[in-house]
């Protein structure tokens, strides 16, 4: 029988102490089985970013999160298995092409994903746009298809990490999202419960990013790290640049219609150098001798593509769905574009329908911003520089303000920043 109290466990970290492994391990199962009252998980909660949980604290609650669901086994897939998970970007629509292209180089992929929240959209929502597609998966079929396509987007079951679900609305509605173990634990436990062997994240920095300053997303990257490598999954993080948005789109519907231009051979750069080098570190963290590079120029990644969407019902050559209204604004001045915010660009996507308010409101497929300048290029000021696409008209006078000064031009261009700042790992 436990002697665990719960008022123990906040005394002792409201005074800056630490929980004992049992603490953490009572804590975490009795909040997810109901028996700690939501207010005292939220006392908890706001102790731990205050005075956050040591690496062996860390580790144990994680593990305890795990603990709470299944843990899968893939060794039945056949081949190397390695994931990726971002921390959320204004246009990053990588996991779609990456998901395929790491697969054609011989691994199994087991990209379980989310939905949107906020101003960066999900990938979820993205597939959806395919008419057909559907993201929900039965266990057995999302290991047949691992085995027999390797590649495989689909929503996590409700089995895996469930205190990850319940702490993440706690935290959602007590300003206690923004902390890096509770942040850490969150994103790598649902990643172990996964079960893949190796582990890629892509940890964003700058103006769109979830923690836009270096410091924090680099304690994050480190802190996830080193949580995977405890567990038995080789992981490994890059920092990225996200204070300008990726590609020349944000939207559901628009972002698969990039991502299927990286798939063809063509795309933006960044994407395209995105992409690639993430899976260049996810087959090194396989042990695959493949070049992503090749694979993609051969188009065996768009091959996979195909057969990725068929496999979960979509129709990969089905138009997806085009907004009723289209809001051009020209650029407003001769120069050089040398900022385009990428939390600006974000929101006013959002704005149009494309992303959510709450976890169960719909999304507008068709919503979304294109820019047709991206930082570096020059611009005339009667040029178009956004359009805005959405299905109800009512939404752009929003979008409008949203987008005010996120464009910046000046009549000298500037050094281009790097898009891959940092390895970790
Ligand atoms: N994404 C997650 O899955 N969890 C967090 O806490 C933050 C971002």
């Amino acid at each position: 029988m436990s002697t665990v109290t719960i008022l123990d466990v906040l005394r002792t970290k409201r005074d800056g102490g630490e929980l004992s492994d049992e603490q953490i391990r009572w804590f975490i199962a009795g909040y997810t089985e109901g028996r700690v009252a939501h207010e005292q998980a939220s006392a908890l909660l706001m102790a731990i970013v205050w005075r956050g949980l040591s690496s062996r604290e860390l580790a144990t609650w994680t593990a305890a999160m795990v603990a709470t669901g299944v843990r899968l086994d893939l060794s039945s897939v056949g081949r190397p298995t390695v994931d990726k998970h971002s921390t959320g970007g204004v246009g990053d629509k990588v996991s779609l092409a990456l998901c395929p292209l790491v697969a054609a180089c011989g691994a199994a992929v087991p990209q379980l994903s989310g939905r949107g929240l906020g101003h960066t959209g999900g990938t979820l929502d993205k597939m959806e746009s395919i008419p057909g597609w559907r993201a929900r998966l039965r266990r057995a079929e999302f290991l047949v298809q691992l085995r027999e396509v390797g590649a495989v987007i689909c929503a996590a079951g409700d089995d895996l990490a469930p205190a990850d679900r319940l702490l993440y609305a706690l935290r959602d509605v007590t300003a206690t999202v923004e902390s890096i173990p509770l942040i850490a634990s969150s994103i790598m436990s649902k990643k172990i419960a996964e079960g893949t062997g190796a582990l890629v994240l892509d940890v964003k920095v700058g103006s769109g990013a979830f923690l836009p300053e270096v410091d924090r997303a680099r304690n994050l990257a480190a802190t996830m790290v080193g949580l995977g490598e405890a567990s038995g999954v080789r992981t490994a993080a890059l920092l990225t640049d996200m204070s300008t948005p990726l590609g020349r789109t944000a939207g559901n519907a628009l972002e698969v219609a990039e991502a299927v231009e990286v798939l063809a051979g063509g795309g933006p750069a960044d994407v395209v150098e995105l992409t690639v080098t993430l899976a260049r570190v996810m087959c090194e963290l396989a042990g695959l001798d493949a070049d992503p590079a090749e694979v993609l120029a051969r188009g065996r990644a768009m091959d996979e593509w195909r057969a990725m969407v068929r496999a979960q019902g979509g129709d990969p050559d089905a138009a997806r769905p085009t907004a009723a209204h289209v809001e051009r604004v020209a650029a407003g001045a001769d120069g050089w574009l040398v900022g385009l915010d990428a939390r600006k660009v974000g929101e006013a996507a959002w704005r149009l329908g494309a992303g959510r308010a709450r976890r169960d409101d719909p999304v507008d497929a068709a919503a979304g911003v294109v820019w047709h300048a991206v930082r570096g290029e020059r611009v005339a000021s009667a040029q178009v520089l956004f359009e805005l696409h959405t299905g109800d008209a009512a939404r752009l006078p929003g979008a409008l303000e949203a987008l005010d000064g996120a464009a910046v031009v000046h009549g000298s261009p500037v050094t281009p920043v790097p898009l891959v700042l940092e390895r970790i790992g």
